[in-house]
């Protein structure tokens, strides 16, 4: 997944990057709105920041200039509650927006939800079914328990069938938080343990979620 990053203010945009990257987004960054706009037309993102006051181009002419040619999900950033007031008055089409200050964990959540959200994917193998939107597992057609990591963790292997997963990358990409280094692999490990739980027949010889031995994790072709 690829963001553009929109911020004049440079140590904002280094904190942005720093924590999208860490959590598993590729971020390419526009530190004016000419620049953003020409970004745009030269590359593919998935989902972009806007900072609102912009030098050269500002964020609403950015945004309009976006919305010609494409429904990309955009978080407008702005410092001003009256620009908040602006930007849903005007029905310029951005998908959300972030107050500044904000804390970088919020943003990244912010963009997880936004994603999921607009992604509105439900993955079905065999009589597991899993929907996105809903942040549902049903197994069987009956709906089985997962906590939100165990849920992301379960949704990133299922989008990704044969792509093995370490367990740093599984942290990284599964929380909405940001954890502390310290955080032991066996985390990980009791997460699969439960989500093999509810959706494997026989969890000592799993069918779905695999065990690469060494490396991580990786969910059945
Ligand atoms: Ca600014």
């Amino acid at each position: 997944m690829k963001i553009l990053v929109v911020e004049d203010e440079s140590t904002i945009r280094e904190v942005e990057k720093a924590y999208l990257k860490r959590a598993g987004y590729i971020v390419v960054e526009a530190a004016d709105g000419e620049e953003a706009i020409s970004l745009f037309k030269k590359d593919k993102f998935d989902l972009i920041v806007l900072d609102l006051n912009l030098p050269k181009v500002d964020g609403v002419e950015v945004c309009k200039k976006i919305r010609e040619s494409s429904k990309v999900p955009i978080i407008m950033v702005t410092a001003r509650v009256e620009e908040i007031d602006e930007i849903i008055g005007l029905e310029i089409g951005a998908d959300d927006y972030l107050k500044k200050p904000f804390s970088p964990n919020v943003l990244v959540a912010r963009v997880q939800s936004l994603l999921r959200r607009l992604g509105s994917e439900t993955i079905e193998i065999d009589d597991i079914n899993i929907d996105a939107e809903k942040m549902r597992v049903q197994v069987n057609s009956e709906e089985v328990e997962l906590t939100t990591t165990q849920f992301n963790i379960l949704y990133l292997l299922a989008k990704n069938p044969g792509k093995v997963f370490t367990r740093e990358e599984i942290l990284n990409k599964a929380y909405d938080d940001i954890l502390p280094n310290d955080v032991l692999d066996r985390t990980v490990d009791a997460h699969i343990k439960s989500i093999r739980k509810v959706i494997e027949v026989d969890t000592k010889n799993p069918k779905y979620i695999l065990t690469v031995i060494g490396r991580g994790y990786k969910f059945t072709e």
